[in-house]
């Protein structure tokens, strides 16, 4: 010690010093370090108390006899280089137990007027700070081990230069590169992303802090040395370090490129559906579930002559002919209810020229899962059809009004000349005069067809109800027809069952029912009639053996100048409108109209009315 002292210090300031210096400091003297000066960070450090002082240090500290200190201590006294540990392990013994810990130090040799005398150690216990790097590199470790098997594409670009720090197995396929890229700057691993913006991303995160969120972001990356382009969805998230600098960033991503790609096919062909509905000269529509549009082509916006946002807000039952409104809504409930397409033909206000126009809608409903998801539909302008539907009907009207005067005074001569003959002894041509009546009656008939339909179509046909007994009305046509044909007419009448319709329009249906089953069952004998009444209903059938029609055709029968086409039918006169009638008279009468048929076997016609009790 006082070798030590020099240039006035005094022993006492430097005893201050010493005690009072953070950090952990001795002096070891002589050959066997003696220890001269600890202070207590040092005997702290060493986990020993003040009585060591004085002692050679390995009696001080046997412990670390067989480590690396003594060796150091005599390197540095021998040799006067200091020396510089930096983490170095160390066993001490503190409360009986061996500590493990890990110091800085700095040994440097003491001069003295003969050499080297001692040795000043100046120390720090960084055991804390060891551990806490060691636990830090295994959670790093473990943190790495979990990006390495994460499902997700994972890399983690380091500093400013973006070196790839690391990337797992999926962001290195992804890349189509392989293990050599770690290590590397992520511009010059994928040199392809230059002129790209995602090292210019990936940098400035690095001054803003902020995270960077992709969605379904377009990626040109060179995959079997082709530039493919993918669509990732991604996120670069900034690490920061303790202090909050951002030392590297971490990439997480997912490639949606199949995704991507679907949807754009599917977008296409929407796209060229869309084009081919624009194209069309009929309005096409699309609705949701609840009938709000959510497509249409421009011929709607014309019509309506508003603008598409318009459209969308317009409200439809306005413009739709109020005659026509209820029956839509019933058609479009019901077409609801059964998911099935349906038809209509209904008037539109066109606002252009303030008159309705006729438009033939038809409807789909796109099921899924049982369940309706919207209504594809078209809507044709018909007007210009309907309109040359009314000039005949109006064309017919008239014909035939005006050939029925003419046609009653020819039948009132044909039976007069019939009975002046008969009188002459004229037998021969008395004969003649009656067929030529016969044929009147025929012309008559089919003059009185297209007068109903003509009315039926304006909507004019007016019935006559009354209550009646429907059997009686059955009796009595089916004895009236049988004076007129080859057939037998077999009669199997339910007594009973009173209706409230027009006797003579009932009359007519049954008539031309009857009519049919002969006409289009030459070959036959007979037909058969029936009917049945319950409670509420009086049933007709007329049964017959003839040509029969193919089941698809049953129902268009009941349509307007529709005939069966077929071999046979052709054979057969006819409009095609006594069945049109038919069901005309019986739906205005609250009935239905139906058919069996079987082809080449025969068909049962039937019709049914609500009787009345009275
Ligand atoms: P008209 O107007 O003179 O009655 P039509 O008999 O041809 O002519 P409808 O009575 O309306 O017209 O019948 C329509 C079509 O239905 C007929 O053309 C025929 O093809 C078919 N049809 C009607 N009744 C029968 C039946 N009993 N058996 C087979 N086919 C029938
Ligand atoms: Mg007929």
């Amino acid at each position: 010690m006082k070798n030590f002292l020099k240039n006035n210090v005094s022993l006492e300031s430097l005893t201050t010093i010493f005690s009072q210096a953070p950090v952990a400091l001795g002096m070891l003297m002589g050959e066997d370090f003696t220890i001269e000066v600890a202070n207590r960070q040092i005997l702290e450090l060493w986990g020993k108390g003040e009585d060591i002082i004085g002692l050679p240090l390995l009696e001080a500290l046997p412990e670390i006899r067989d480590q690396e200190f003594p060796n150091i201590l005599r390197e540095v006294y021998q040799t006067g280089t200091p020396f510089n540990g930096s983490k170095v392990l160390g066993m001490i013994e503190k409360n009986g137990t061996l500590h493990k810990c890990y110091f800085n130090f700095i040994y440097a040799p003491i001069y003295g007027d003969t050499g080297i005398t001692g040795i000043s150690v100046v120390a720090t216990d960084v055991t804390q700070q060891v551990e806490y790097e060691k636990k830090l590199r295994e959670s790093e470790l473990r943190f790495k081990e979990l990006l390495e098997i994460s499902d997700y594409a994972t890399a983690i670009y380091r500093g400013e230069e973006l070196v790839i720090e690391f990337a797992n197995e999926q962001m290195i396929k992804t890349w189509g590169k392989d293990q050599s890229v770690i290590g590397k700057k992520l511009d010059e691993a994928l040199p392809e992303l230059q002129g790209q913006p995602f090292i210019d991303i990936l940098k400035n995160i690095f001054i803003t802090g902020i995270p960077y969120i992709a969605q379904e972001d377009r990626v040109d990356l060179f995959i079997d040395g082709i530039l493919q382009t993918y669509y990732y969805s991604f996120s670069y998230k900034p690490l920061r370090d303790d202090d909050g600098e951002i030392y590297a960033i971490m990439n997480v991503a997912m490639d949606v490129t199949e995704l991507v790609n679907s949807r754009k096919k599917a977008q296409n062909s929407e796209s060229e559906y869309k084009h081919l509905a624009e194209a069309m000269p009929q309005i096409v529509w699309t609705t949701t579930a609840d009938g709000k549009f959510d497509y249409y082509n421009k011929n709607l916006m014309n019509l309506l002559n508003c603008t598409e946002e318009e459209v969308r807000e317009f409200n439809f039952e306005k413009i739709i002919h109020p005659e026509d409104i209820i029956n839509l809504r019933k058609i479009w409930t019901e077409a609801a209810e059964t998911q099935k397409t349906f038809t209509m033909e209904y008037r539109i206000l066109d606002y252009r020229t303030d008159e309705y126009i006729w438009f033939l809608t038809r409807a789909t409903p796109v099921i899924e899962d049982g369940v309706i998801m919207k209504w594809i539909g078209t809507s044709t302008n018909i007007n210009e059809f309907k309109n040359l539907v009314n000039q005949k009907d109006t064309f017919l009207g008239i014909a035939s009004h005006e050939l029925k005067t003419p046609l009653t005074s020819l039948k009132l001569y044909a039976q007069v000349l019939e009975r002046m003959l008969k009188k002459s002894g004229d037998d021969k041509n008395a004969e003649f005069a009656k067929k030529m009546d016969q044929q009147v009656i025929k012309l008559t008939s089919l003059i009185g067809d297209l007068l109903d339909v003509t009315k039926i179509n304006a909507g004019k046909i007016h019935l006559n109800q009354n209550h009646f007994e429907f059997s009686q009305l059955v009796k009595e046509t089916v004895e009236e027809q049988q004076m007129s044909t080859a057939h037998s007419i077999e009669l199997n009448i339910e007594k009973g069952g009173t209706v409230f319709a027009d006797r003579d329009r009932i009359s007519q249906v049954i008539t031309n029912l009857i009519s049919n089953a002969i006409k289009y069952s030459p070959e036959a004998g007979k037909i058969i009639v029936e009917t049945k009444s319950t409670d509420s209903e009086v049933t007709f059938m007329v049964k017959d053996f003839g040509i029969g029609m193919p089941e698809e055709k049953k129902d268009k029968v009941f349509e307007q100048y529709y005939r069966v086409s077929g071999d046979e039918e052709s054979t057969f006169p006819g409009l095609g409108l006594g069945l049109y009638i038919a069901s005309q008279i019986i739906d205005r009468s609250e009935g239905k109209i139906w058919v069996d048929s079987v082809l080449g076997k025969g068909s049962t016609f039937c019709f049914s009315l609500p009787s009345v009790q009275i």
